[in-house]
């Protein structure tokens, strides 16, 4: 039989750099031809030659209802068909930005965009116009679109600037980008020390979902938040992946630790191109029109995308929406690691509300360097050994994995047994 992943997969690059539109999808961690993806239903999708599969990505997190959940569907058809798109401003951004702001406590003003990048973006300006200074600082590991300043790596010491990550950003431009350690007191300290005044921002994923799956330590997060206060330097929670994700209110929640701003976006459209900045009304309001920070979007509040937001939002509102998910998530992750230990493989996991990850080591990393010394030949035997079972986990060992509340307890033991074969088959 003609795979037709292959044929779409040999038309896609003929037209698409790589055949696809965001690399990771293209599998070349992983070795073998991208799914084409032709529905969707419940925990489940189905590719080009109609072969099922449990879905553990969502949708690289937005999906945490599972795919076509009736209600929001219903939003969606009915937005649809009072209008694509304004120009203007409707009464639904209201209604999302009150019902966000009702979750996430931390934010008193909320602008909606359209991508996590634009979000992350925004927001790195705005801090930097509120406290005229130019420093940021980052993470090594954590991911936050791919604006230029942040697409970076540590330079050589602490004294130096970091490295552009990609060509085409000038070293000028990530001149002012500090990249730390994850988990890293020392270095925080020491940043903090050399450079304190100059800091505009501090930029963390919390949770970070980007390597994986690592939790900043309660005292690292912790000591994020003092240094930032006692340096006048703004913290930045990027929750576009934890927000209503590991919890009704994010990373910022599960740790009880206040950012001076938020950026949000995966969930928050659940399924449709939304994000969002926000914080402290006088912080907001340094945006124009008020203010002198400049940002905009001929499609952010778009009103189909806004409906979507707003249906999901209800749903995972609900009272024990999360309760139910992270217990599913947890006997996900507790299966995995009995199956590992039955057949003698090294493995631990953690996980948090709907969002998971898994290591290939007897230890959870700490930071970005040991996640990477994963096998990678022993990962993607397992992506492909699931793969082959009707499991698809995301085609990269840095990445995180996603449950929705449409996964059933049939869909996780299968995950589980299926696992737990291709260990024993080592
Ligand atoms: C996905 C992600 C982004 C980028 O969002 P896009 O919508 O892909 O631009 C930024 N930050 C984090 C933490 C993310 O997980």
């Amino acid at each position: 039989m003609t795979d037709q992943n292959d044929l779409l997969f040999e038309r896609a690059r003929a037209v698409i750099p790589g055949g696809v539109n965001s690399p990771v999808r293209a599998f070349k961690a992983v070795g073998g031809t991208p799914r084409f993806i032709q529905r969707a239903q419940g925990a489940y999708f189905w590719d080009a030659n109609d072969k099922r599969y449990i879905d553990y990505i969502g949708s690289w997190g937005p999906m945490i209802l599972g795919h076509g959940h009736p209600a929001v569907v219903e939003a969606v058809q009915k937005a649809v068909l009072e209008g694509f798109s304004y120009g203007a401003p409707t009464e639904r951004e209201i209604e999302l930005a009150e019902a966000i702001l009702a979750l996430v406590p931390s934010m008193e003003m909320v602008r909606l965009v359209s991508s996590g990048t634009e979000a992350a973006m925004s927001a790195l300006r705005l801090a930097r116009g509120a406290t005229g200074r130019k420093t940021i600082v980052k993470f090594e590991g954590c991911y936050h679109g791919h604006a230029d300043a942040l697409l970076v790596k540590a330079g050589s010491g602490l004294a130096t600037f970091g490295n552009p990550t990609s060509a085409g950003v000038p070293p000028e431009v990530v001149q002012h980008t500090l990249v730390l350690e994850y988990n890293n007191l020392q270095q925080l300290e020491e940043a903090f020390a050399l450079h304190g005044s100059d800091i505009a921002c501090l930029m963390i994923e919390a949770i970070a979902g980007n390597m994986n799956f690592v939790r900043a330590t309660p005292a690292f997060a912790k000591r994020c938040r003092e240094l930032c206060t006692q340096h006048g330097a703004l913290l930045i929670f990027d929750e576009v992946m934890t927000g209503f994700r590991v919890g009704l209110h994010g990373a910022q929640g599960v740790l009880g630790i206040t950012p001076d701003l938020t950026v949000l976006g995966k969930v928050i459209g659940g399924g449709m191109p939304l994000a969002a900045f926000g914080g402290p009304r006088a912080i907001m309001e340094q945006l124009a029109p008020l203010g002198p920070v400049y940002q905009a979007g001929t499609l952010s509040g778009n009103p189909v995308a806004t409906a979507c937001g707003l249906a999901t939002l209800k749903e995972i509102s609900k009272p024990g929406f999360y309760e139910a998910l992270a217990k599913k998530t947890r006997t996900l992750v507790d299966g995995l690691k009995a199956a590992a230990a039955a057949e003698g493989q090294p493995f631990n996991a953690d996980s948090e509300g709907g969002m998971f990850g898994f290591f290939l080591m007897n230890e959870l990393p700490q930071n970005y360097a040991t996640v990477m010394t994963t096998d990678n030949a022993q990962f993607n035997a397992l992506f492909h050994g699931l793969l082959d079972r009707g499991v698809y986990i995301a085609p990269a060992l840095y990445e995180a994995g996603f449950v929705s509340a449409a996964h059933s307890e049939d869909d996780i033991a299968a995950t589980i047994a299926a696992a737990r074969d291709i260990f024993s088959k080592r």
